[in-house]
């Protein structure tokens, strides 16, 4: 396995994806997640940045941009999002399809991965992540729908990212999980005051493996993301 990240921070045991509260534990790789208007809060040098569409009227979009391009050229930014679109929330359809264009357009040119926030929009995510060339590596987190809709995504090739969704009973997200392939999916912690300890315990619970095992599966699968990082 030859990714800088761990050859240099051997400590690095965990991998949170995706979270908006960085705990900065030195075991933990974390993907903190910020939009126009946050700041790092200093508990990691990881970062992902995106337009989160719940997040676009405050800032005109060629300012969000220009905001993205100066975070994405930041050594320390391994991934572009939250990106996306949702249907749910009061944002314009037009606004948020710009935005996402842009964060499409960025993730191509930096050729960094993008984690995806998708509400009831999956064949106008799918259909734009698809038409961008080359198609970047996209990661639909927080995942909890249909494992049909899963098969959808990773038929198409992108990744699962998995987190409190499976504490539910009966949930959907367990039920993807068990049929997403090892390659396919990582972990997080998102918004929830969630250990991302107890998340590695209960997919390995879930998929019925060594928690070592799934440990090593999610380094791998980091690495496998094409990262370069060196910050
Ligand atoms: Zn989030």
């Amino acid at each position: 396995m030859n990714c800088p990240i761990f050859k240099e921070n051997q400590a690095l045991q965990f991998i949170d994806l995706h979270t908006h509260h960085p705990c900065g534990e030195p075991d933990v790789l974390e993907i903190e997640s910020i939009y126009p208007g946050q700041y790092l809060k200093g508990k990691t040098r990881w970062f992902s940045a995106g337009l989160h569409p719940w997040h676009l009227g405050n800032i005109g979009l060629k300012e969000a941009a220009g905001w993205l391009r100066g975070h994405a050229a930041n050594p320390g930014c391994l991934a572009i999002g939250e990106a996306g679109l949702d249907k749910v929330t009061d944002t314009p359809w037009a606004l948020q399809e710009s935005a996402f264009e842009q964060c499409i357009r960025i993730a191509v040119e930096t050729r960094k991965p993008m984690i995806i926030h998708c509400v009831k929009a999956y064949a106008e995510v799918t259909a734009a992540l698809l038409n961008a060339s080359p198609v970047p590596v996209a990661i639909f987190h927080g995942f909890d729908k249909h494992p049909q809709t899963a098969k959808m995504l990773l038929d198409a090739g992108f990744f699962l990212s998995f987190g409190a969704a499976l504490f539910r009973q009966n949930s959907h997200a367990a039920a993807a999980l068990q049929q997403t392939p090892s390659d396919r999916f990582f972990l997080e912690t998102d918004d929830n005051d969630l250990d991302i300890r107890s998340v590695y315990e209960r997919v390995a619970a879930i998929r019925q493996i060594p928690p070592v095992q799934l440990e090593e599966q999610m380094r791998q699968n980091f690495t496998r993301l094409g990262l370069d990082i060196t910050g």
